[in-house]
């Protein structure tokens, strides 16, 4: 690929694998992954932290000053900084996870989050995954890809990840959680999760992380020949 300036749009649900084809991707192609997601619960790590009040428009524009979110590549893997303190861990755990939404879902957070965004891949390839990325963000993106799987199955993968990461959680609770995000994403005002006209569906139910790679990597090089 030697067109300049490429972004691929990864958008979907809760706990589809977004990140783990996003991430893979990136990879192959030499592009660098933003993890949209990321910010938004990097964020939310810092409004529970400062105690702030998630409508009070005055705090949520303090606060938002205040923040400064980076990505750094540490031993192969991304790691998300909050005001340069390693968060990556912290921010998936369920604190974080039952908040997200909400705050995900205000106005001023958005647009300070999509203006970084813009930032990040003004200037690179990137492949960015997340739920508005290839509406609100970069609806000219060259490629999107609207992600979607068996909330079942996406319960449990995410249930056996946090499980392995030592987290106290039952399925159930993995699966209310999914099902809560899902409904608020869609459903709230400010850039809701909708699949954009020109995003190519992928249901990775039933496929493997090595398929769904090749997928993708077929769609670029058709978008590219
Ligand atoms: O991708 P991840 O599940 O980590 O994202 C956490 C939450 O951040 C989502 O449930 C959603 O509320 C919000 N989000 C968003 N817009 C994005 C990425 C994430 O609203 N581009």
């Amino acid at each position: 690929m030697t067109k300049k300036n490429i972004i691929i749009a990864i958008d979907g649900y809760s706990s589809c694998g977004k990140s783990t084809v996003a991430k893979a991707l990136a990879n192959k192609l030499h592009y660098v992954y933003v993890d949209s997601g990321a910010m938004y619960r990097a964020v939310t790590l810092y409004f529970l932290r400062n105690n702030i009040d998630f409508n009070s428009e005055k705090q949520i524009r303090q606060a938002l000053e205040n923040i400064h979110i980076d990505f750094h590549k540490e031993q192969g893997a991304t790691r998300v900084l909050l005001n340069d303190e390693d968060v990556s861990d912290e921010i998936r755990q369920m604190p974080v996870s039952e908040n997200v939404s909400a705050v995900s879902a205000i106005k001023e957070v958005r647009s300070a989050m999509v203006k970084q965004q813009q930032k990040m891949g003004a200037r690179k390839n990137v492949v960015m995954d997340g739920r508005d990325i290839g509406t609100a963000v970069f609806p000219h993106a060259q490629i999107k890809i609207f992600m979607t799987a068996d909330p079942k199955i996406r319960a449990e993968r995410r249930y056996l990840e946090l499980k392995n990461k030592g987290e106290n959680i039952t399925l159930e609770e993995v699966f209310e959680n999914i099902a809560h995000r899902d409904y608020q994403d869609t459903t709230r005002k400010e850039s809701p999760l909708v699949r954009a006209d020109d995003a190519i569906i992928l249901d990775n139910t039933d496929m493997t992380e090595e398929e769904q790679l090749r997928f993708v990597l077929e769609k670029v090089e058709e978008a590219n020949s």
